[in-house]
């Protein structure tokens, strides 16, 4: 952690501005998951008991610049008054002299909730204007949310530059965690990488290649080195622009990068296909296409996982939203659950599918930032990290 925390700083009667990621899915004005807001409760918790004043601020949805009702944050604030125990007053902008006015009443202990940052054009293009006036509600920055990191937003990077800019406890965990995956993993270290995107994780997947001890690769992304290997996938989701890639990551990694060795196929996309399993170097017939991994994938990879002393998984290992492809992804996670690995689950669909089964108390760590994850396991800059405050 080259960064500073709120360890570091002196929050005693300040005005602390914190960024979390309250970015949490609400239909008809009602909060469907907390989850990210009881992330964000330690941090807030050890601010308020060092008697800071805190104001909070995050995005929620893409509303463009522009002010969208069902993407105010109003509901948040409701559910975070529960988390807390505490009262949590909240203000319609997070700019203009609303917002001045409630932060400068702010006492010891308090806490404000401030409008969707978003709602101002300024924020997705880090405007300086709304940095500044964002910074002039507070006497210390506080980044906790990780989710963001990778974007160089208002109130991500520009208003990191006003004031004295620490990490909070949620940021310090992620990047202790994914910091040891990059830099001081335990081995055996196993990487389980699926999903759909293959030009969004080749990196990371080269990336791995270099750090883990095997990679092992499930899902959509499977099908494009089936593909480059001249494997016929017929109706599969394949981008042939990476086969090139693919070729020579196979070349590169040898036994270190695992396919799989089984595949469910189906003859259309609906939870009601026709459906077998079959070895991926017979090929899929025409008008199939792989959906999951097959029991022997699953096996295969069992074998990795169980002597793993550490484990990284980000990415289905099939369409687990559609209930007949979602065992791969289900026996990957309780593999990963029974496994004395330090495990790490990134990425919305594995942390879901974790969930889903009842086996999150069983992961070491589960990364509440996909997108920011991906890009650190590249061992790219985050820039909300490189706007706070180093260590001396
Ligand atoms: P990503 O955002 O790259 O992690 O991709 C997640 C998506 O990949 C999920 O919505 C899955 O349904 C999808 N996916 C996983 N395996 C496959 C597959 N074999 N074919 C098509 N989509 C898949």
């Amino acid at each position: 952690m080259d960064c500073k925390t709120i360890h570091d700083v002196d929050v005693r009667n300040r005005r602390v501005l914190v960024r979390v990621d309250f970015n949490v899915p609400i239909a008809d004005g009602c909060v469907v998951d907390d989850t990210r807001i009881r992330a964000a409760a330690p941090t807030l918790r050890g601010l308020l008991a060092r008697s800071a004043a805190v104001i909070l601020c995050s995005h929620l949805g893409r509303p463009n610049g522009a002010c969208v009702p069902a993407l105010s944050l109003r509901p948040v604030a409701a559910i975070l008054e529960d988390i807390m125990g505490r009262g949590v007053q909240f203000v319609e902008d997070c700019l203009g002299d609303a917002a001045h006015a409630s932060a400068e009443r702010l006492l010891p202990g308090e806490m404000l909730l401030l409008e969707n940052t978003r709602f101002h054009a300024g924020e997705n293009r880090d405007d300086a204007e709304m940095a500044r006036e964002l910074a002039e509600l507070a006497d210390v920055f506080v980044n906790d949310a990780f989710g963001v990191v990778h974007r160089k937003h208002a109130s991500t990077v520009g208003v990191a530059q006003h004031l004295p800019a620490v990490a909070g406890l949620l940021l310090e965990k992620e990047l202790e965690y994914l910091g040891r995956v990059l830099n001081r993993p335990r081995r055996p270290f196993v990487a389980i990488l699926g999903g759909a995107k293959i030009p969004e994780k080749i990196g990371v997947i080269e990336s791995l290649l270099e750090r883990a001890d095997r990679v092992l690769i499930g899902g959509g992304m499977a099908n494009t080195f089936f593909g480059a290997q001249g494997i016929e996938v017929a109706e599969s989701l394949v981008t042939d622009a990476a086969f090139e890639t693919a070729r020579a990551l196979l070349e590169q990694a040898g036994d270190k990068l695992v396919l799989p060795t089984e595949v469910v196929i189906a003859d259309s996309f609906c939870a009601d296909a026709e459906l077998k399993s079959i070895p991926v170097t017979e090929g899929v017939p025409s008008g199939w296409r792989i959906l999951d991994i097959g029991d022997a994938t699953v096996e295969r990879f069992a074998t990795h996982v169980s002597t793993a002393r550490m484990i990284l998984w980000n990415g289905p290992m099939g369409v687990f939203e559609l209930p007949p492809f979602a065992a791969g992804t289900n026996a990957v996670a309780q593999l990963i659950a029974k496994s004395d690995a330090t495990s790490i689950v990134g990425g919305g669909d594995s942390v879901a599918a974790v969930r889903q089964s009842g086996l999150a108390g069983e992961i070491t760590h589960i990364s509440t930032g996909g997108g920011a994850s991906l890009e650190f396991l590249q061992g790219k800059v985050l820039p909300g990290v490189a706007a706070l405050d180093p260590v001396h």
